[in-house]
């Protein structure tokens, strides 16, 4: 069977090798006679692959016993509403948020449903460009920041300043580069574009300053999630299962350091395309995203019969995101370099024609 090229910024596609291999183990999980996503989340199958998962995310995230790393339901919308729910004691207490797009802006209106939002930092309207300063209250439990913003195509070359703990939402660019743990408090990822299928998100956080408070949902409180190994409630197996088998993918093709040489090669054959003219970007270069980009044909018709010819040359998932429109290439993890390269020679063979 043909698999196309897949662009989608998220579900998106995962490695082959993956899918290969979760379609080999899907009636009967490595000889125990049921499906990974049929065993008790409470047997000893299941617990070796939910061990497996985490000591693989600890190895390649360099996260030590002083992290707690849970695998958790609610997706990025919930981990930003339960970040407030567990690093402040009570609603009183001050957080600081810095606006670079969409999704940092929608956990600073989440959070303020929890607690005291100072707003650190905001890069306005169009969010093509980052802060130049970061004002972090004395009094902040934390600065939440999105590291990449999916829609505005924006993406922290290196994580802000700041004195309070980093929170990080990482949900597009996680695993994408090296990750120095010990600068962030908190860094949280859906995991349907990095990680494996929707339906689970992964939070790793500094022990310290886990704090839930009385009225924190079971579901989200880290201090017993951490106690009862993510399973204080059923966990998503199939899903958990699903990021062993990337994980496992990710260190075979050597690690973040692998994905980075690859994320720079593929957004490199992007960018070139879009600098050459007939179309147009959004981010400035200072911080334009390795893993979803943005761009705008001339007009909407061109647009359209710019997707449909995409499509039928197999490459899905082009267009984009309502709030921006135009078109987007998202290049997680798992979009060899050899798709990235089909997508820059149709988009410099479209120009052509049509330019
Ligand atoms: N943060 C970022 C950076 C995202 O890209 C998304 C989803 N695209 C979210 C948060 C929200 O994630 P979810 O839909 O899994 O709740």
């Amino acid at each position: 069977m043909n698999r196309a090229y897949n662009f989608s910024p998220g579900p998106c596609g995962l490695p082959d090798a993956v899918m290969e291999r979760a379609r080999d183990e899907f009636l009967s999980y490595r000889g125990c006679g049921a499906s990974a996503m049929e065993i008790s989340h409470r047997g000893a199958a299941f617990m070796e692959i939910y061990r497996r998962a985490e000591s693989l995310l600890r190895e390649l995230t360099g996260a030590g016993d002083d992290y707690a790393v849970l695998f958790l339901s609610g997706g990025a919308t919930g981990a930003a509403a339960s970040v407030p729910l567990n690093f402040l004691p009570d609603e009183t207490r001050a957080a600081a948020y810095a606006i670079t797009g969409y999704w940092s802006k929608r956990a600073a209106t989440e959070a303020k449903k929890y607690c005291k939002v100072c707003i650190a930092a905001d890069s306005g309207e169009n969010y093509a460009e980052l802060p130049q300063q970061f004002n972090v209250p004395d009094d902040a439990a934390y600065l939440h920041y999105a590291d990449n913003e999916t829609i505005h195509g924006v993406e922290f070359p290196r994580p802000p300043p700041s004195h309070a703990p980093l929170v990080a939402d990482m949900s597009s660019n996680f695993l994408s580069r090296p990750l120095n743990i010990s600068d962030y408090g908190l860094v949280y990822a859906g995991a349907q574009k990095n990680l494996g299928p929707a339906g689970i998100t992964i939070i790793i956080a500094r022990t310290p300053l886990i704090r839930p408070r009385p009225q924190t949902p079971l579901v989200w409180d880290y201090a017993l999630q951490m106690q009862q190994d993510s399973m204080a409630n059923t966990p998503p197996t199939f899903q958990i299962y699903m990021v062993m088998l990337v994980l496992e993918w990710l260190k075979e093709q050597g690690g973040a350091a692998e994905m980075e040489k690859r994320a720079a090669e593929k957004s490199r054959l992007v960018y070139e395309c879009i600098d050459g003219g007939f179309y147009r970007g959004h981010a400035a270069p200072s911080c334009r995203s390795r893993m979803n980009i943005p761009f705008f044909l001339p007009d909407e018709k061109l647009t359209e019969e710019f997707l449909d010819g995409a499509e039928k040359n197999g490459m899905l998932g082009l267009n984009g995101h309502a709030v921006l429109g135009g078109c987007r290439a998202s290049l997680y993890n798992a979009m060899p370099v050899a798709g990235a390269r089909i997508l820059a020679e149709y988009m410099r063979d479209f120009a052509r024609r049509r330019g």
